[in-house]
């Protein structure tokens, strides 16, 4: 294509027109479209990510609307996928964008997961984000997490090189899963689309350097501090320690 369009972003040192192109190759698998997922899969089209596929079971209600943005109250009832698809092929026409109205589940992600160079989890339950995490560390794809509550939220990033941590080295889903999905707490609308937004620099990220360490991002969108971990592998994990 005529990369014109990002000749903006093509004037920054890190990028050139094969690294565009790489991006506008790369496909990306994104499950959720809700409150992260709306921030998260417009700057990925923005920025020349390619091939986004979207999986999210749930229609549009009036409660949503203050919060994702991309819908608007003619969407109520409708699928989030399939309005989400609509949005961003008229806005990015040259972003090839695919919806699946529906949950993606363990069974469905094993068998799709190869076709994917990024996984990006917009969740909002932890029993979603630990069999994401799981497949995704068998697989040794690049994860890209996301999550947030009422002002803090959190950016994980994962690329399963070598020695690399997983999601469940850092939070143990034996402490996790009892917690309440961020969907039944109040979250306000700036610190998803900082965490949205901060997915798709991470994922620049690993495009610039694959064997980058893996590092959490912590924000507190009420006092404004930003702090990172790197996190490193648990020998003691169930699922990427040694056995
Ligand atoms: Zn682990």
């Amino acid at each position: 294509m005529n990369l014109e369009f990002f000749d903006k972003q093509l004037k920054i040192a890190d990028f050139s027109e094969d690294f565009q192109e790489y991006l506008l190759n790369s496909k990306s698998l994104v499950i959720g479209a809700g409150g992260i997922g709306c921030p998260l899969i417009i700057y990925l089209s923005s920025s020349g990510f390619g091939d986004i596929t979207i999986f999210d079971g749930d229609k549009i209600e009036a409660s949503n609307l203050q919060r994702q943005f991309m819908y608007s109250e003619k969407d109520c009832g409708e699928f989030k996928a399939m309005i989400m698809q609509e949005k961003v092929s008229q806005q990015y026409p040259h972003i090839k964008i695919t919806s699946y109205c529906e949950n993606l589940y363990e069974k469905k992600l094993y068998e799709i997961i190869n076709d994917f160079d990024f996984i990006f989890d917009a969740t909002d339950n932890f029993e979603s984000r630990y069999f994401i995490n799981d497949i995704c560390s068998e697989f040794k794809k690049p994860l890209i997490s996301g999550a947030a509550d009422a002002m803090k939220g959190i950016v994980t990033y994962l690329n399963f090189h070598n020695d690399a941590p997983c999601y469940e080295c850092i939070f143990p889903r034996k402490a996790s899963l009892d917690e309440q999905p961020c969907d039944n707490n109040g979250v306000t609308p700036s610190v998803l689309g900082i965490v949205g937004t901060m997915m798709v620099s991470a994922a620049l990220k690993l495009s610039f350097d694959k064997n980058v360490d893996c590092v959490m991002t912590r924000i507190d969108a009420k006092t404004l501090i930003v702090s990172q971990s790197n996190i490193k592998k648990d020998i003691c994990c169930n699922i990427c320690g040694d056995k």
